[in-house]
């Protein structure tokens, strides 16, 4: 018989054993225990201390659990911010919001947002060549007209090259020029 059933079979018997304070099992029962389960249980005197032990331990551990769960559920407001965003990133790591692509909307967001970005000009710049197209918008006002001198000189005593807009940099009177409104 191992020490378990010993023990098992001891409780069964209305015996209840328990630790003293120095750790040995003591016998509580209110009518004397057979002599074969007395002799089993001395035989097993150690291991039956032991289950005891471990029996007392996660009592312990139940007990200190609940004291816990009912710290954290008497009422703060810090903490019941920071276990709500605790519990909401634990979510949404459940639902695999990290390192995985983002929802298609949040894409679509961040695309229209790139694209709003790339239509913008500054309000002038210098690359002749660099003509402002379809969709531009004119990066301060949001104007869409825009000139370049005809013949731009390079002397920096007239109109140099590259593209203005209109609105924020209106062509000299008389200049002239080629406008493009986009
Ligand atoms: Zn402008």
């Amino acid at each position: 018989m191992s020490a378990a059933a010993a023990l098992a079979r001891a409780e069964a018997a209305g015996v209840r054993l328990v630790l003293d304070a120095g750790g040995a099992v003591r016998m509580r029962a209110s009518v004397p225990p057979s002599p074969a389960l007395l002799a089993d249980l001395r035989q097993h005197r150690e291991a039956v201390a032991a289950l005891l032990l471990e029996r007392e331990r996660a009592a312990f551990y139940q007990r200190a659990m609940g004291e816990a769960a009912q710290a954290l559920a008497a009422p703060d407001p810090d903490l019941a911010a920071e276990r709500a965003a605790t519990a909401a990133a634990m979510a949404a790591e459940a639902r695999g919001e990290h390192g995985h692509p983002l929802p298609a909307e949040a894409h679509q967001r961040d695309l229209a947002g790139l694209r709003g970005s790339a239509m913008q000009r500054p309000p002038s710049w210098a690359d002749h060549d660099d003509r402002p197209g379809h969709g531009c918008r004119c990066s301060r006002c949001s104007g869409r007209l825009w000139w370049a001198a005809q013949l731009p000189s390079k002397d920096c005593t007239g109109i140099g090259p590259g593209w203005c807009c209109a609105t924020c940099h209106p062509a000299p009177p008389g200049a002239a020029t080629t406008e493009v409104r986009t």
